[in-house]
């Protein structure tokens, strides 16, 4: 038997909360589905100082304060793996790891998740030194040395910023040559704080609390040596989770879901926020602002669509 919502949302980080708060205290029945962690990657960060209106606030404690907040007002959450969604005349139909939804609108914050490493010692560190948001924690690591990882827009991009804050960043590339755009290539080699660590990558990141340094592999000598650092922040690409709507919604080429100004993708009652969607700018405050756009856009499509009898 299907379980039946006004809205079902798809992912329990910051984009997904925000638009449950606005659908509950829209009174609408809404359930928030959550594989994982509620929080998404903010519950990683261990400082959160660029939301505005919280000066300093731990990333975990951010994202159940917007649970609690959300759940006061009337939203649901259930643990479930979403497998896929499936339309049935005007509703939606939601599938779980463990029971079936039926919905009027639906909206998708199923966020992405950065590429790793992969490499001993990284998901350990991660809060503790390792970070892929230079953004959001470069300005705890003032004055220190830090490693960026990535030859791509990002890591310059993130890395100029982190170089504000830091004594000296190593950008540590597995070529000798940068992907990133021309304009920040040149704005790099310009920066004196840059020193460059060509065909190299990281095979370990060393430290038992924090991060104390990394162990480097020379690709074309193998020779390794060890680079102290106190921080490490990776920029090697990221993927949306989005596999399981493949042929439902228009994508970019990434798998990123192609939205509107109003959240709206091009299927009827589908709606996409967040990092999940095309063109996020990846931070906690424009997450909150698309899942509050998609949850009033959503509301005024259950108010055209579903008039009440
Ligand atoms: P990206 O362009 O895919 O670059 C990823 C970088 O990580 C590449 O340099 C790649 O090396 C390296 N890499 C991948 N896997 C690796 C591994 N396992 N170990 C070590 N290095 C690895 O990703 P992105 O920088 O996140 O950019 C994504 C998109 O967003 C791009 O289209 C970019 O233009 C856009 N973007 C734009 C801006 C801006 O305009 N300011 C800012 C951020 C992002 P190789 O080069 O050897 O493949």
């Amino acid at each position: 038997m299907d379980e039946d919502y006004d809205i079902v949302i798809v992912g329990g980080g910051p984009a997904g909360l925000a638009a449950g708060l606005y659908a509950a205290r829209a009174r609408r029945r809404t359930v928030l589905l959550e594989r994982g962690v509620l929080g998404g990657q903010i519950s990683l960060s261990e400082r959160v100082e660029n939301y505005p209106g919280v000066e300093a606030i731990g990333g975990f404690d951010l994202a159940q304060t917007m649970l609690r907040q959300a759940e006061s007002c009337g939203l649901e959450t259930h643990y479930k793996a979403v497998l896929g969604l499936e339309r049935l005349d005007a509703l939606w139909r939601v599938t779980t790891s463990d029971g079936d939804y039926r919905a009027k609108a639906v909206i998708i914050t199923s966020g992405a998740d950065y590429n790793r490493l992969d490499v001993p010692g990284e998901e350990r560190l991660t809060g503790r030194g390792v970070s892929y948001c230079a953004t959001c924690d470069a300005p705890f690591f003032a004055g220190q040395e830090v490693a960026v990882v990535g030859g791509g827009d990002s890591a310059l991009d993130e890395g100029m910023f982190a170089a504000r804050h830091v004594a000296k960043v190593y950008l540590v590339h597995r070529r000798d040559e940068l992907r990133a755009s021309r304009i920040l290539r040149e704005r790099v080699f310009a920066d004196p704080k840059f020193e460059f660590v060509w065909n190299t990558v990281i095979t370990e990141v060393l430290g038992e609390e924090q991060v104390v340094g990394v162990r480097l592999l020379h690709l074309p000598t193998k020779e390794e040596r060890v680079l102290p650092v106190a921080g490490v922040f990776v920029f090697i690409g990221h993927h949306p989770n989005t596999t399981y709507l493949r042929n439902l919604v228009s994508m970019d080429e990434g798998g990123h879901i192609v939205v509107n100004e109003w959240m709206e993708t091009d299927a009827p009652g589908l709606f996409a926020a967040g990092d999940a969607r095309q063109n996020s700018a990846r931070q906690v405050v424009t997450a909150t602002g698309d899942g509050a756009t998609a949850a009033v856009a959503a509301e005024r499509y259950i108010s055209d669509r579903f008039p009440v009898e």
